[in-house]
């Protein structure tokens, strides 16, 4: 039986998933593993990393998907608003789960945004303010906050702490100082990350420290290496509103005003309107990073350690010369 801890809630929605998914579903079947529920594969890939395998850790998007977008199975949604704990990334970033997040929270289910961790920045003042006002599960509005801290390893190092001092709250059956162990080994090796890409970064001329990307995904990691988000081609900190054809236009004479030489598209989506801006424009390169997903299991962005250093060593390999 699982140990239940936010009482009367709780019950009731574990009772309900029991009768409608069969009472040997492996997420509240005989196991008596907590399971902790992670919407991003990065934060998940964080997660594993801090818990070594004494929960058992249900990632909802796959590897490839946009965030943004992406809707969760009746399956995840039930997944989520029966874990034990669900950890999301927060500030809008998961458009499509907002709902699915609200119902888990008043299920009972404790909620945290990874988030709120740490120190965040407002989405570039491009002009495009209309596509920057969230609603967060609370109901707060998050206007202007860009979600995604993650493209800091710095922050992520802060929100680790956060994340496992959470775990330890909320799951009784956790190894308290396994966690925070694993924590600190964890923090280590993305304070070790954060210097070896301070010091690719070194290479590149700082004259040529400007980014265009896919949308505005890389504003923690421009905060931390001195680097220009000159502009992006969905315009604001979401991939759901799309491009006209006036604001390409624009970015494509914003690129050759700032001397721009390249374009970071996204490796999971598609690269068409990146590789038209750089035909445009003329004798540009399209390079793709690891935005907001990890890359496959066999790829240089496996891992969230992975995917961070594979983005900063494409940029510095693109823009060092
Ligand atoms: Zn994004």
């Amino acid at each position: 039986m699982l140990q239940i801890r936010h009482t009367p809630v709780l019950v009731a929605a574990v009772v309900l998933f029991a009768s409608a998914c069969g009472a040997e579903d492996p997420e509240l079947g005989t196991e008596n593993q907590p399971t902790v529920v992670v919407t991003t594969n990065i934060l998940g890939d964080v997660v594993t990393n801090l818990t070594g395998g004494t929960v058992k850790v249900v990632e909802i998007m796959p590897v490839g998907a946009d965030p943004h977008d992406f809707r969760a199975s009746a399956r995840q949604a039930d997944a989520m608003r029966s874990a034990d704990a669900l950890i999301v990334n927060g500030a809008g970033f998961e458009e499509g789960l907002l709902d699915v997040i609200e119902g888990a929270e008043i299920d009972g289910v404790a909620v945290f945004e990874a988030i709120g961790a740490v120190t965040p920045i407002a989405l570039g003042d491009d002009g495009h303010d209309d596509h920057d006002a969230y609603e967060n599960h609370n109901g707060h509005e998050q206007e202007g906050i860009d979600p995604h801290f993650f493209t800091d390893p710095a922050r992520m190092a802060v929100a680790v702490h956060a994340i496992a001092d959470f775990l330890i709250d909320e799951i009784d059956e956790i190894d308290a100082v396994a966690v925070k162990s694993a924590a600190e080994a964890y923090q280590a090796e993305l304070e070790a990350l954060d210097e070896e890409i301070a010091n690719l970064i070194a290479l590149i001329p700082q004259a040529r420290r400007v980014l265009v990307t896919n949308h505005e995904v890389f504003g923690y990691f421009a905060e931390r290496y001195g680097f220009d988000v000159v502009g992006a081609i969905i315009p604001g900190g979401s991939t759901t509103d799309g491009a006209s054809a006036g604001a390409l236009a624009a970015l494509a004479e914003t690129i050759r005003g700032a001397g721009v030489t390249v374009i970071f598209a996204d490796v999971s989506s598609p690269t068409d309107l990146a590789q038209t801006l750089a035909t445009e424009v003329g004798d540009i390169e399209v390079v793709t990073l690891y935005s907001e997903s990890l890359g496959e299991a066999n790829s240089d962005g496996a891992t969230y350690l992975d995917m961070i250093r594979a983005n900063a060593e494409r940029i510095a390999a693109a823009l060092a010369s």
